[in-house]
């Protein structure tokens, strides 16, 4: 993980929280936004409005990646928004990701001078490896496949940390415990369960229909995406639902205002089952497929 030096930021308010009671202090310092937007499969076309709604609702951090294909387009959004004067760059805590097949030491800064150009910004805050599986450089694909289909692997090892999804599914309280024992924090990704991830496949569980979710959020007056997304606040963990819909990006930023009691928390907590969204089929083969090891 390569974190640059903290910025100056504007103070916004919301719901009596300053940005800094909002955000989680990182190791250098820096403050990291707790509740930022994700930007994977945001269509084209969308992701500027979509852009444009987090940020006048309050949003400062966006987690985005090359392989996203939309770094261009998130770009120009944010850079009209700064040349508007509707936030500044120092306001914003901007993430992207190395893409698999650029792990080569050699290839790590043109990759990252890329991601750079497209988002048209001089720095990012966080530049994180995106899976810590080496893929082989085909021309310009992301996951190039032998004859049978098979995602060519490279052989480089993978040298950095690695992000964690986490939901009341999967609540990895041991690898939380330790990283935050050692002052590493720590980003939950797919925190609704991904609901409009490709690989789905029939009968799988949905945490947004999941009725005992629902009753907890019933009790605060509040929606099952709402709850989902502060049970990760309440445990110190950064999170990054990704909407496209002005009234659900709006809707996830609502969530300063309660407090899931310790009941509640411990009832989430228990609907763990090491159930993981975000697989990875395609690398269950690889050397360094990071799902096999115990935390
Ligand atoms: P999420 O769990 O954030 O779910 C996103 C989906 O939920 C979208 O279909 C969205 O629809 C829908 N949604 C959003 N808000 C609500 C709401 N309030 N009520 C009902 N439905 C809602 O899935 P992601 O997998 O996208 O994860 C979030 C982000 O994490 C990604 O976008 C990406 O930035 C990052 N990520 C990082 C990974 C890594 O580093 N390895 C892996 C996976 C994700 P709509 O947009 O139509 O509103």
């Amino acid at each position: 993980m390569l974190t640059f030096e903290p910025r100056q930021q504007t103070e916004i308010r919301y719901c009596g929280l300053s940005s800094t009671e909002m955000s989680i202090k990182l190791i250098n310092n820096a403050a990291m936004p707790i509740v930022g937007l994700g930007t994977w499969r945001a269509s084209p076309g969308q992701l500027a409005e979509a852009l444009k709604v987090a940020i006048a609702t309050g949003y400062r951090h966006i987690d985005g990646a090359y392989v996203y294909k939309n770094e261009g387009e998130v770009g120009a959004a944010l850079c009209a928004m700064i040349k508007e004067g509707v936030v500044t760059r120092e306001d914003l805590f901007i993430v992207s990701k190395l893409w698999c097949t650029f792990h080569e030491k050699s290839k790590v800064k043109a990759a990252c001078q890329k991601t750079l150009n497209d988002l048209k910004l001089d720095y990012l805050d966080l530049y994180l490896m995106h899976i810590p599986m080496g893929v082989k450089e085909v021309g310009d694909e992301l996951l190039p496949q032998d004859d049978n289909g098979k995602v060519l692997p490279s052989n480089t090892d993978f040298l950095d940390t690695w992000e964690i999804e986490c939901h009341p599914y999967l609540t990895q309280e041991k690898l939380i415990d330790y990283c935050h024992s050692k002052d590493i924090s720590v980003t939950a990704y797919s925190p609704l369960g991904s609901p409009d991830r490709p690989f789905a496949t029939a009968g799988e569980p949905t945490l947004l229909e999941d009725l005992r979710i629902k009753a907890i959020a019933d009790k605060y007056k509040k929606t099952t995406a709402q709850v989902l997304i502060r049970f990760h606040i309440q445990r110190n963990v950064i999170v990054i639902p990704k909407s496209a819909t002005p009234q659900r990006i709006k809707e996830n930023f609502q969530v300063f205002d309660f407090e899931l009691s310790e009941d509640d928390m411990a009832t989430l907590m228990s609907f763990n089952r090491n159930w993981r969204f975000f697989a990875i089929p395609w690398g269950t083969t690889h050397k360094d497929y990071p799902f096999h090891a115990e935390y």
